[in-house]
C-alpha cells in the first residue's frame, strides 16, 4: 500500500519549555498508518494556535511524549476505507483539537462532548498537522464549505470554531452590545460571527494594527484593552490570556451580562470584588473545547457567510518562527503553516 515505509517531515516536541531552549525539533518520521475507522491525511495547510504554544512550552502538562502539535489543519484524504468511514480519498477534510470523547459518560449523553473526562486532542493525546502527515478518527474530521483556500480554512477548526463556542457561551442577546478583548486569530472570525447575527461589537487590545483591522471588519469600536467601551456591554469575550482582564471586563458589563473566557490557560485572576465585578446576576464563564456540533454549526455558517479570514503563512519548515513571532504578538490575524513552501 501506498505511503507504507514511507518517511515524511514533522516537527516533535522533545522536552517542552521556553521558546529559546528550542523545545521542538524538526525530523524524520514514518509516515503513520490509519486504523480501521480512521483517516490518512496529507496536510495541505495548519494554522498554529495560542494552544501549541501551550503544548510546546509546558503550560499545559505532557500526555505524549515526542507528540507532533498542531490542530488546525486542512488535508487531503490519501487512503481511508469508504465502507467504515464514510469518507472517500481525495476529499478536502478538516481535522480540528477535538479528536475523540467516549460516548458513553453522562457528559457525552447529554451533548457536553466537549467535557468529555476520556476526550483525546490533536497535537497534545495524539500527533497533529505540523508535519506532512497525519490520522484523525473518521468521525472527528469535518467536511470544509467551498470558496475558502486552504490557509483561509485552517484557522477556522480551532480558532474559528472555539470563538464560535465562546460567542455562544456568552449569549449575545438579539440586538446586543459585544466587547472583545484581545484581538488575533479567534477574535477577529468571532467579531464576524457577532456582527453578522446582528450585534454591536466593541473590540478592546493593546495591539494597534489589531485595531485597525477590528474596525476595518465592521467593530463599532476600537480601544486600548483596559480602556472602558463607550456603552456598558451585555456581553464579553475574553480571548487575551491575561487574568487582570477578568475584571475589567466584568466591570465594563450592564447587569445580568455575561463574560465567557475563551483561553485554556489564563493567568491568575486578581481578586474579585463582588459588587463591582459580580453582583447583579452577571456571570463569568469558561469555555472548554467544542462539541462536533458546535463545529458543523460554525463550518455551515462559514459556508453562508464568506469570513474574511487574515493569515500569515509561513513554511512548515519555518514552525518554531511562526510560534515565535504569535508569542511576541507579531502575527497577522492566524499564522499558518504550508507544507508545499
Ligand atoms: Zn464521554
Ligand atoms: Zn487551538
Amino acid at each position: 500500500m501506498a505511503f507504507v515505509d514511507e518517511t515524511m517531515n514533522a516537527w516533535v516536541v522533545d522536552e517542552p519549555g521556553p521558546l529559546p531552549s528550542s523545545p521542538i525539533r524538526w525530523n524524520l518520521r514514518p509516515v503513520p498508518r490509519q486504523s480501521t475507522g480512521e483517516l490518512l491525511v496529507r496536510v495541505l495547510a495548519c494554522g498554529v494556535c495560542r494552544t501549541d504554544l501551550h503544548v510546546v512550552e509546558g503550560d499545559l502538562p505532557v500526555r505524549t511524549r515526542g507528540v507532533v502539535p498542531g490542530h488546525e489543519v486542512v488535508g487531503e484524504i490519501v487512503a481511508c476505507d469508504p465502507a467504515n468511514t464514510g469518507f472517500d480519498v481525495g476529499e478536502r477534510v478538516g481535522v480540528p483539537w477535538l479528536r475523540e470523547t467516549c460516548g458513553h459518560c453522562e457528559f457525552c449523553l447529554r451533548g457536553k462532548e466537549n467535557l468529555c473526562p476520556r476526550s483525546r486532542y490533536t497535537g497534545w493525546d495524539a500527533d497533529g498537522g505540523y508535519a506532512e502527515f497525519l490520522t484523525v478518527p473518521a468521525g472527528y474530521a469535518y467536511r470544509l464549505p467551498g470558496g475558502y483556500s486552504d490557509a483561509e480554512l485552517a484557522p477556522l477548526l480551532c480558532a474559528g470554531l472555539i470563538g464560535y463556542r465562546a460567542w455562544r457561551r456568552a449569549e449575545v442577546p438579539v440586538g446586543g452590545v459585544l466587547g472583545l478583548y484581545g484581538f488575533g486569530a479567534s477574535a477577529h472570525l468571532t467579531a464576524q460571527v457577532a456582527i453578522a447575527s446582528g450585534a454591536r461589537v466593541h473590540v478592546l487590545t493593546r495591539a494597534a494594527r489589531a485595531r485597525e483591522l477590528a474596525l476595518d471588519l465592521g467593530a463599532a469600536s476600537a480601544r486600548a484593552a483596559a480602556d472602558e467601551p463607550p456603552e456598558p456591554l451585555d456581553s464579553a469575550v475574553l480571548f487575551a490570556p491575561v487574568g487582570e482582564l477578568v475584571p475589567v471586563a466584568l466591570a465594563a458589563l450592564r447587569r445580568g451580562g455575561t463574560l465567557a473566557v475563551a483561553g485554556i490557560h489564563l493567568s491568575d485572576i486578581p481578586a474579585l470584588d463582588y459588587h463591582r465585578h459580580l453582583f447583579y446576576e452577571r456571570d463569568l464563564r469558561s469555555v472548554t473545547a467544542n462539541t462536533r456540533a458546535d463545529g458543523l454549526d460554525f463550518l455551515r455558517f462559514a459556508g453562508q457567510h464568506r469570513l474574511r479570514v487574515t493569515t500569515t503563512p509561513y513554511r512548515l519548515d519555518r514552525a518554531d518562527a511562526a510560534l515565535r513571532d504569535l508569542a511576541a504578538d507579531r502575527v497577522d490575524g492566524a499564522a499558518v503553516l504550508l507544507p508545499g513552501g
